[in-house]
């Protein structure tokens, strides 16, 4: 298989792209990382599928088509025990179409305001497609366990960051340093494993 150089990430949600970028340079510096903005814009598929898996490949797959450049995408969601693991693949929607990180945010802490400490746990899961031009996928999921807390804290990160304390931690995803995130987080994880996949593409050139 040809070695890969160049990779387009798509995702629109600035927070997540700039995470990204951190986890993808800091794994492989010669790795040329774009985003959407640097191609020409195409339609982004609805996120239809039940499972992380399925999404990211959606996005990864529309991305090829649109631009004939290999694609990084990632779907990632919050999983919390006591809700049958959801909000899950509606992470990003939970309070509604088009809600903020604050709108599904205060949701989720409404819905979960009454569980008690023995009932709060919860993982961020991280689905991480790569889909290359000649039509070649991988897929690798990993996963952040830890627990909810009441009233959130921190400026750091987005989404559920503020309300999540990792294991082995006492503070909340915002309140870790983006470095201090990246080596625990379900994202950094992915990125990590994909990036050694991808030197495997690439004979252990790149
Ligand atoms: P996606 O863009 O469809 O993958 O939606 C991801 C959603 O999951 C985000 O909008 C957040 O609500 C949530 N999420 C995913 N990863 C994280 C994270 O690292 N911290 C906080 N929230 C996250």
């Amino acid at each position: 298989m040809s070695g890969v150089d160049t990779v387009v990430l798509a995702t629109h949600n600035a927070k997540k792209l700039a995470e990204l970028r951190r986890l993808v340079a800091e794994a492989h510096a010669g790795l040329r990382v774009l985003g959407l903005d640097d191609v020409a814009s195409y339609p982004e598929p609805a996120e239809t599928e039940p499972t992380f898996e399925g999404n990211a490949l959606l996005k990864a797959r529309a991305c090829v088509a649109a631009t004939g450049l290999p694609a990084l995408a990632d779907d990632s969601g919050l999983a919390v025990d006591a809700l049958n693991g959801m909000p899950g693949v509606r992470s990003a929607r939970w309070a509604g179409p088009g809600a903020s990180d604050a709108e599904n945010l205060a949701l989720l802490l409404r819905q979960t305001e009454d569980l008690p400490d023995d009932r709060r746990r919860a993982r961020f899961v991280c689905a991480m497609a790569l889909v290359l031009p000649g039509g070649a996928e991988h897929v690798i999921v990993r996963d952040m366990p830890g627990r909810l807390v009441r009233e959130p804290r921190g400026a750091n990160g987005f989404g559920y960051d503020p309300a999540f304390v990792a294991d082995g931690r006492s503070v909340t995803n915002a309140e870790l340093s983006p470095a201090e995130k990246d080596a625990i987080s379900h994202r950094g994880k992915a990125v990590r494993a994909m990036v050694a996949h991808l030197r495997g593409l690439t004979g252990g050139a790149a």
